[in-house]
């Protein structure tokens, strides 16, 4: 038997085939859809794209893999999550649309804080069999490669064990995963109440976990949750600095809530991606299309906390910046592995066009962790990262409001929906 699969009978393939880089302004507006061809694929790579009569004639012996006039795509890359988490809140959700602030349902022991406390709680193997069903929803939802955050530790010990949990999924699970480092995702608790506490703890991300992170090469990127009340710009910015002089890539949460700078960082420090920005200023926008900067945009995130106020991702294509779109999958704001619903809403809360949401959720989803060489296309040389979807044309993707079409999906080649691993759906 050849290692060759040909993936045959697709209604359309949906191959966002073009320069190995994220897409910006106008260039977003082209997900270069075929049809009568197939995709050749041999071991974890795409051979080639081509017509479907003529690679069936070439590769005679080739494994075949019937789409049945579905439509094939590049898998989704998912840029943002936070999906190493203990348990769910949803004991929060009434309490958030009655009125109560969130600095009130922090007080009752909720929020952010309640999440740290949680997962402090809990061991490795306890946190690795949670992750996995929910990582395995997002593969059913369409997602080949998918960035998790630490975060919920904020102590050496605990951002140490959430990364090897992250390491332990992307050794077991065939998805991509890419692990960044979220130490600055809030200051604890511990040091936030003391005088000097704050700029204690800056001071141990940097000398104490940084160092550690490095040492054992757990992470691939470090972020930092830039937001007044947060993490200052001055103290992202020295966060930052020393995490690309570790050999970090880098990231930020910026503007979520007010423009504060963050997106204006992202640009000077040369980030793979600003991500949230729903408040991004004008001279924000400007210094992101200017650096090159990928912004990330979590429309579920709003959906969920029923606001808005979403980023202006017209403005911000119009003026040159390279947008993705990811579910920003986390316990707190945003609890969906729902993929599709983020195309959705990228399309009628953002205002993308379809092809605009496919590319910002392909290629540049891939562009914000670096990988956009290799990943988001069905193009020759690229990973063999695909999924397949029981719809006959790719408009239907962000038209089924909230339901699951993903038939079957593969990275490196190799199949990845739980279907196909005997894996559960979360609980
Ligand atoms: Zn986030």
């Amino acid at each position: 038997m050849s290692g060759d699969l040909l993936f045959v009978n697709a209604r359309q393939v949906v191959t966002c085939a073009g320069p190995g880089r994220a897409r910006r302004g106008e260039e977003m507006n082209d997900a270069a859809i075929r049809d009568s061809v197939a995709v050749h694929v041999r071991d974890d790579t795409i051979v080639g794209v081509d017509r479907e009569t003529e690679l069936r004639a070439a590769l005679p012996d080739a494994t075949l893999i019937d789409c049945e006039r579905g439509v094939l795509m590049p898998g989704f890359v998912d840029s943002h999550t936070h999906a190493v988490f203990g348990r769910a809140r949803y004991d929060e959700q009434e309490l958030r649309a009655s009125g109560v602030p969130y600095m009130e349902i922090a007080r009752r022991g909720g929020g952010i804080h309640a999440s740290v406390r949680d997962l402090r709680a809990r061991g490795e193997d306890e946190l690795f069999a949670l992750a996995t069903p929910r990582l395995a929803a997002l593969a059913a939802s369409g997602v080949t490669t998918v960035e998790v955050k630490s975060g919920y530790g904020l102590s050496l010990d605990d951002e140490l064990k959430t990364l090897r949990v992250i390491r332990r999924l992307a050794s077991t699970l065939p998805m991509r995963i890419v692990p960044t480092w979220l130490g600055a995702h809030e200051i604890p608790l511990e040091y936030r109440d003391r005088t000097g506490g704050r700029r204690e703890y800056v001071e141990r991300l940097i000398h104490e976990m940084l160092p550690a992170v490095a040492a054992e090469r757990l992470a691939r990127f470090a972020d930092v949750f830039c937001e007044p009340g947060v993490f200052t710009v001055d103290e992202s910015r020295a966060i930052l600095t020393a995490s690309r002089e570790a050999g970090l890539g880098i990231k930020l949460h910026a503007d979520e809530l007010s423009a504060g700078g963050g997106a204006e960082l992202a640009a000077m420090l040369g980030a793979t991606s600003a991500d949230h920005l729903a408040a991004i200023s004008e001279a924000g926008i400007a210094a992101l299309a200017a650096a090159g900067t990928v912004a990330t945009l979590l429309p579920a995130t709003l959906l969920f906390l029923g606001k808005r106020d979403h980023a202006p991702a017209r403005r911000m294509i119009d003026a040159g910046v390279g947008v993705a779109i990811a579910t920003d999958f986390n316990p707190g704001t945003s609890p969906t592995t729902n993929f599709p619903l983020v195309l959705t809403l990228g399309v009628s809360q953002l205002r993308l066009s379809v092809a605009e949401a496919v590319v910002a959720a392909t290629v540049n989803g891939a562009g914000a962790l670096g990988l956009a060489d290799r990943v988001g296309q069905l193009a020759p040389g690229f990973s063999a990262d695909l999924a397949l979807w029981a719809i006959d044309d790719v408009r239907e993707l962000p038209y089924w409001l909230g339901t699951g079409r993903c038939r079957a999906s593969w990275t490196r080649g190799k199949p990845c929906h739980p279907r196909d691993l005997g894996l559960a759906f979360p609980r």
